[in-house]
């Protein structure tokens, strides 16, 4: 099938954000819109979150159908995230796709959630060759172009950054999500507290901090000698010089001349002050992606798709199956030289 009208659609789903972008194939961008799922209580659990992504992709596409003022047969290509991520969730987004696919007869085109989040930096931010932080809540990766893929260079080897922040909150009464709670609390304190910094090369492993933290405000000392807003303070210094250290030997190693930050915890004041100090110290350009498109939405599913539909054209419907633990150094990625 061919892509006659260049206005793709773009399905975000891989975790808790239902999302749908409205852009045409020169990235100009006509809605964006997300549907979280928020636990009351716990982590994410996928049959909750596959429930609630049910209950809302109809109205999540007609909202950003009806932002975009165009009708869905104004679309002409479907792009989805077919990897990684929950395989309940994944599967939610897949059978869109394949269902607008060929009741509407245009092209459909998977694409890897993690490449996506690269794409649409290079794209908002205008950027070509950057090193990318990508730091969310399930995912924590040092990546950069180099022998045709997006390579890993950095990695958690356990929780991803948000995650374990997440988790910190939620263990010391905060409401989901904990990170921007965190971000705040930590204003308030320059009472560093020893928690482990764990770096392998360029990996990094978040559990013992978290399990560490976890024990600080459990110990009877809590509240008499320290409070929260010191043990956030601690746990944001430790864990953010831990990701500008990997990237910094990411950037010396592969000398790229520019570092983009992006996922949920880029938000994070004191982690974009942390990453562009080492950028100046290397003379290399700093941008963080727009936060609208630094966390998970539709709009860069749909502007990756369009990448690789341009190279590739569309796939077969049987070969639309969802990957949920595919790496993103496991794809090849045509369009960039
Ligand atoms: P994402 O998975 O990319 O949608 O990002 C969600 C994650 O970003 C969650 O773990 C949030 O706690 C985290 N997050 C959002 N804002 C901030 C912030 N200001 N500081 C730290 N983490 C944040
Ligand atoms: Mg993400």
């Amino acid at each position: 099938m061919e892509s006659k009208k260049k206005i793709c659609l773009g399905i975000e789903s891989t975790a808790h954000t239902f999302g749908v972008g409205v852009l045409d194939f020169e990235g100009n961008v006509y809605s964006l819109v997300n549907d979280i799922y928020t636990p009351k209580e716990g982590g994410l659990h996928p049959v909750l979150v596959k429930e609630h992504h049910l209950n809302n992709f109809m109205i999540t596409i007609k909202n950003a159908l009806s932002n975009a003022n165009c009708s869905i047969k104004d679309i002409g290509l479907i792009a989805f995230s077919d990897s990684p991520g929950l395989g309940q969730v994944l599967k939610i987004g897949a059978i869109i796709a394949r269902m607008l696919s060929q009741i509407l007869k245009i092209p459909i085109i998977g694409v890897n959630h993690c490449i996506a989040h690269i794409e649409i930096g290079r794209l908002m931010c205008n950027i070509e060759d950057p090193l990318t932080l990508y730091v969310s809540g399930g995912n924590t990766i040092v990546s950069a172009f180099e022998s045709a893929r997006y390579q890993i260079f950095g990695e958690t080897l356990d929780l991803s950054i948000g995650n374990m922040l997440d988790s910190f909150a939620r263990d010391a009464g905060l409401a989901h999500p904990g990170g921007p709670k965190i971000e705040k609390l930590a204003q308030k304190s320059n009472n560093y507290l020893e928690l482990p910094y764990v770096v392998k090369g360029m990996d990094l492993s978040f559990s013992g901090l978290y399990t560490a933290a976890k024990r600080l405000i459990e110990s009877e000392q809590y509240g008499k000698n320290y409070n929260l807003s010191d043990v956030a303070y601690s746990v944001q210094e430790t864990c953010f010089a831990m990701l500008t250290e990997v990237t910094e030997r990411a950037l010396a190693h592969t000398e790229k001349k520019e570092v983009l930050l992006t996922g949920g915890v880029a938000a994070n004041k004191k982690l974009q002050k942390m990453i562009e100090y080492i950028c100046k110290e290397h003379n290399a350009r700093f941008e963080v992606v727009p936060l609208k498109y630094a966390g998970d939405n539709g709009v860069m599913i749909g502007w990756t798709g369009i990448l690789r539909y341009k190279m590739e054209g569309g796939q077969e419907i049987s070969d639309t199956f969802i990957k949920p633990k595919e790496r993103m150094d496991q794809i090849t990625v045509p369009w960039r030289d």
